[in-house]
């Protein structure tokens, strides 16, 4: 049999999806072909947030905002980082994100907000209601609706070539299927991929595992043997965050149908602020890590030992330090002094950005799996399974540190105050993992990929964190935002494009 459609999309997710409704809208008939049994990626794994302005969102809530303002406080975000920024992708991303915030909420997305997300000026983070599932949900529906055929469980291991020299198709599983006007490819990142981690980031990062196991990096090698390149493949976000829990969240059960969100987002726009902060604390239950604040305070990590780990100043160099202990685990050790100051504002254990707070005694009552507490460091060390004398003698070393004023073992700066007075706590087990691999295959404008000339390659486009092209995204929001919006502008330039003439299978170009 041949599959042959006007576009074909390699990769399900929030950037596959969205290139294939926005083909789809154009005229063109589209094939999705998803490794995974199911779609959605880590677009249905994340917090969900998406950053953007001029939404009516944000008109609603009073919020006067611009494309340049949304720009200017891009920079700001990038710091350091602006001098390697694609700004012509970014205004690509400032211009489509408040439209792409408006066709999500059309085909039946919902968000809460705008909130702050400093050192933005202007609120502009939209939360997606009840969580990161909906827009797998929404995509999916819309995709059935626009006739888009998916395949699942079917994952591309070759692009193939007509004599020409154009990408006219792939191959997955054997078989092969055909994109006249273009294929796309939307294969998310590589934070899987022990190759291109320890290649282009080192062989540390390289053992911390990802959240999302099936990003292995397939669009990048497809991509590269098809004569693009990978930029700026050097920043993965490596980090210490608690497993999911298991508790039953009333709110994230809700099924995400259009109806029911509406509803839910009138309600939650309504509701008094500590009813509302209340109401997303239900963000506890999935993957979030403690601030690196609550160190710099006094906090210690320890692994399963009960020894300390690593130079706490740095979310990385801890990240790295837990994987490469046998179980993957660390716990945050703290007093009541540092217990006593993350019980309030300003000082929050762990943020879902911008809208709810969580202190230390939202995870004793949201997230016990995680919450220890007791009289003296022996009781703790008993509640975690620890030796009590190796995690005495941690405590003891670690104090006399601060009171020399330096961490001989580590080099640690922020020493803190110590962990001194009772009751202990601890938080954990927590796990390393990789969230997000940044980087990906450069691209234009129009989402096509190019060559190391910035040629583009005939028949070849790239959309989400595949076709991040030089993109720095370094604020809460931008990664979601960048899936659906060069994914529907990918899926409509590939639709406008010219049906190819020769589809016969000229070369299969490989990846492992
Ligand atoms: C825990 C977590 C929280 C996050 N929170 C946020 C947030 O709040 N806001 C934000 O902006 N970003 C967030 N992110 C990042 C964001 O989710 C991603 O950057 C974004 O969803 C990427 O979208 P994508 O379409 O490029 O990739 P994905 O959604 O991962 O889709 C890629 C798809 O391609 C499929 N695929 C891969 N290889 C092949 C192959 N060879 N053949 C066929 N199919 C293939 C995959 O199975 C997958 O379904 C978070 C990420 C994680 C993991």
């Amino acid at each position: 049999m041949i599959y042959t459609a006007d576009v074909l999309v390699i990769g399900g997710g929030g950037s596959g999806m969205s290139a294939a409704i926005s083909a789809a809208t154009s005229g063109a008939s589209v094939i999705v072909l998803e490794k995974c049994p199911q779609v959605g990626g880590s677009t249905a794994m994340s917090v969900g947030s998406f950053t953007a302005a001029n939404t009516s969102y944000q008109y609603r809530a009073g919020v006067n905002d611009s494309i340049d303002l949304f720009i200017e406080d891009m920079k700001v975000a990038n710091g350091p980082f602006e001098a390697r920024e694609n700004t012509e992708l970014r205004r690509v991303l400032a211009e489509n994100a408040g439209p792409t915030v408006e066709w999500l909420s059309s085909i039946g997305v919902q968000f809460l907000g705008p909130t702050p997300e400093p050192p933005y000026e202007k609120p502009r983070m939209h939360n997606v209601l009840p969580n990161s599932k909906a827009y797998r949900e929404a995509l999916l529906r819309e995709c059935k609706k626009r006739g888009v055929t998916i395949y699942t469980s079917m994952r591309v291991d070759q692009l193939l070539r007509n004599a020409a020299g154009e990408i006219i198709g792939a191959a997955a599983n054997g078989q092969n299927y055909f994109g006249r006007r273009g294929v796309i490819l939307a294969t998310g990142d590589y934070s899987a991929s022990t190759e291109l981690k320890s290649q282009f980031v080192g062989e540390d990062a390289a053992k911390v595992p990802p959240v999302n196991p099936n990003n292995t990096g397939d669009g990048y090698y497809l991509g590269t043997e098809a004569g693009g390149v990978m930029m700026q493949m050097d920043r993965l976000y490596e980090g210490l965050r608690f497993a999911p829990s298991t508790r039953p969240d009333p709110i994230k059960m809700l099924p995400s149908v259009p109806g029911l969100t509406r509803l839910m987002r009138v309600v939650v726009e309504r509701l008094p602020k500590n009813l509302l902060a209340y109401v997303i604390r239900g963000a506890l239950t999935s993957w979030i890590g403690p601030n690196n604040t609550m160190y710099a305070a006094g906090a210690i990590l320890v692994g399963p030992d009960g020894r300390r780990l690593a130079n706490e100043d740095s979310d990385k160099v801890m990240a790295r330090a837990v994987a490469a202990t046998e179980a993957n685990t660390g716990y945050m050790i703290f007093d009541a002094k540092v217990a006593k100051q993350f019980s309030a504002w300003p000082n929050p254990v762990s943020t879902f950005p911008g809208v709810a707070y969580a202190y230390v005694q939202d995870y004793k009552r949201f997230r016990p799996d995680v919450y220890h507490r007791a009289a003296t460091l022996e009781d703790l060390a008993a509640d975690l399974g620890m030796d009590p004398a190796a995690l005495r003698a941690t405590v003891q070393g670690w104090n006399g540190h601060v009171a020399a004023g330096a961490d001989p073992e580590f080099g640690r700066e922020h020493l803190g105050d110590g962990v001194t007075e009772g009751p202990f706590y601890a938080l954990g087990p927590m796990n390393a993992y990789v969230t997000l691999a940044d980087g990906g295959l450069a691209v234009d404008t129009r989402l096509r990929v190019t060559t190391a000339d910035g040629e583009p390659i005939p028949g070849l486009w790239a959309a989400g964190s595949t076709g991040q092209g030089g993109l720095q995204l370094l604020n809460h929001g931008l990664h979601i935002g960048w899936a659906m919006i060069s994914g529907r502008l990918a899926g409509r330039h590939v639709a406008q494009a010219q049906n190819r003439v020769d589809l016969k299978v000229a070369e299969a170009v490989t990846t492992r």
